[in-house]
């Protein structure tokens, strides 16, 4: 995928959009999901996963065919994997992001990957024209012969951009100017990104951007020039902690968040027994809630890398696995002023080159598996950890469910009763308490 590309030099910026009036069109903190409350689903079974994040807008027909969309892409999985029984779960994310042009045109991307036997992925894109109350296509946007000065500056820019891919007939027939190649696309502020699935133009999935500026007599709307502020500046008095290095002390740690009701109340109970833990967050999540981070590092928690979207990292190429990874650590440190220094891989998987491309960071696994996302009961998993736990264990749990939330507070206070101190991945290591291998 390219982009990353497109992403990086807005990562650390908040767009102002400059709207009002209308509570639809209210700055959003992701400069990447501009529109829609971000709906989240994940869930674990034996063989396979669904993570699933789609925008609500709050339009009902947009809401419709964007639920109807998801209904489908879930629906078409569950169908292929009923059947599957191997040991490495099977796998489908769908991740998305979403665009308002002058009041008017929302665009939404999704990005869907499904892992079963193989890996594949697809592009969706849906532009609604909310003064026409009417999803709308290429011909609706653009006017007469906008096609050909668009395939004409997108066939220039491949060619420049990958020289030696561009001499194909499935070149030469996906670039044509046709609006049926051209229309998965987004509009937005100052531009227009076009997008071309794998298998098209080359084996993997490309986008062409062009401004609006540049096709401004093709369109119906006015281009604007984004204006961008630094959001968070620092963030000062990190607690100091006072931590025995005689006494034993494990690790909570929370896979998968933050999920607004049950991270804060984890928080909420760490910081009444004066305990920390670590979160390893996801990318996709993390970046709409860059308040409920940083104040897991005020409190003096770690935050860790989860990746972006919860891909298996061994079923990647190199580039996707640090795409993943880099993503995430900018998403964290755009709202805590700081890098992550410990990785966690989704499943716990990873192979030499997940360990490549983690570079410094640590790889941090676990030693005591609370299995939550299996029980759903906070009294099964309160009592596994109490039975198993030792001094340096590492626990895994998930700030997904409210039963894991629930075990995590009665926890929190047993595991201090029981004499340990509740340190963060970082200090068990750093206190040379981590359990051998646990941290690489
Ligand atoms: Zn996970």
């Amino acid at each position: 995928m390219t982009w990353k590309k497109v992403v990086c030099p807005f990562l650390c910026l908040l767009v102002l959009c400059g709207c009002s009036g209308n509570s639809l069109f209210t700055n959003h903190p992701n400069t990447q999901q501009e529109i829609g409350n971000p709906q989240h689903e994940l869930f674990y079974e034996d063989h396979y996963i669904v993570n699933v994040s789609y925008p609500k807008i709050d339009i009902e027909e947009v809401d419709a065919q964007v639920q109807k969309e998801i209904d489908n892409i879930k629906e078409a999985y569950l169908q292929e994997v009923a059947s599957y029984q191997e040991e490495r779960k099977a796998e489908l994310n769908v991740d998305y992001q979403s665009y308002v042009v002058d009041d008017r045109y929302i665009s939404i991307k999704f990005d869907v990957f499904e892992s079963i036997q193989q890996n594949k992925e697809s592009i969706l894109t849906l532009v609604y024209d909310n003064e026409e109350k009417a999803f709308v296509s290429f011909d609706d946007v653009f006017e007469d012969g906008a096609i050909d000065e668009i395939a004409k500056k997108a066939v220039r820019y491949f060619n420049v951009t990958y020289p030696n891919e561009c001499n194909s007939t499935n070149f030469a027939v996906a670039s044509a100017p046709l609006a049926r190649n051209y229309n998965l696309f987004v509009l937005r502020k100052d531009r227009v990104v076009f997008y071309f699935q794998e298998g098209t133009l080359f084996d993997y999935s490309v986008q062409y951007e062009v401004a609006v500026d540049e096709i401004k007599d093709f369109i119906s709307f006015e281009g604007e020039v984004v204006a961008t502020f630094v959001p968070y500046n620092d963030i000062l008095n990190e607690p100091v902690k006072q931590i025995d290095p005689n006494q034993p002390m494990v690790a909570l740690t929370f896979d998968d968040g933050p999920t607004p009701e049950y991270t804060n109340a984890i928080l909420d109970a760490l910081k009444e027994n004066n305990a920390s833990a670590t979160f390893f967050v996801l990318g996709s999540r993390a970046s709409n809630y860059p308040e409920i981070l940083q104040r897991m590092i005020l409190e003096g928690n770690e935050i860790g890398n989860h990746t972006y979207s919860h891909k298996q990292l061994t079923a990647l190429s190199k580039a996707n696995i640090e795409e993943e990874i880099t993503h995430t650590q900018e998403t964290i440190h755009d709202a805590t002023n700081r890098y992550p220094t410990v990785i966690r891989p989704p499943y716990g998987s990873k192979n030499d080159t997940v360990l490549q491309s983690a570079g410094n960071k640590k790889i941090v696994t676990w030693s005591l598996d609370t299995e939550d996302w299996r029980s759903k009961n906070a009294k099964t998993i309160v009592d596994k950890v109490v039975n198993e736990v030792e001094d340096g264990s590492i626990i895994l749990m998930h700030d997904l469910y409210a039963s894991s939330a629930d075990a995590a507070i009665i926890l929190i206070s047993k595991l201090r009763e029981m004499g340990y101190q509740l340190v963060t991945v970082s200090e068990l290591h750093a206190y040379g308490k981590a359990p051998i291998g646990k941290i690489l």
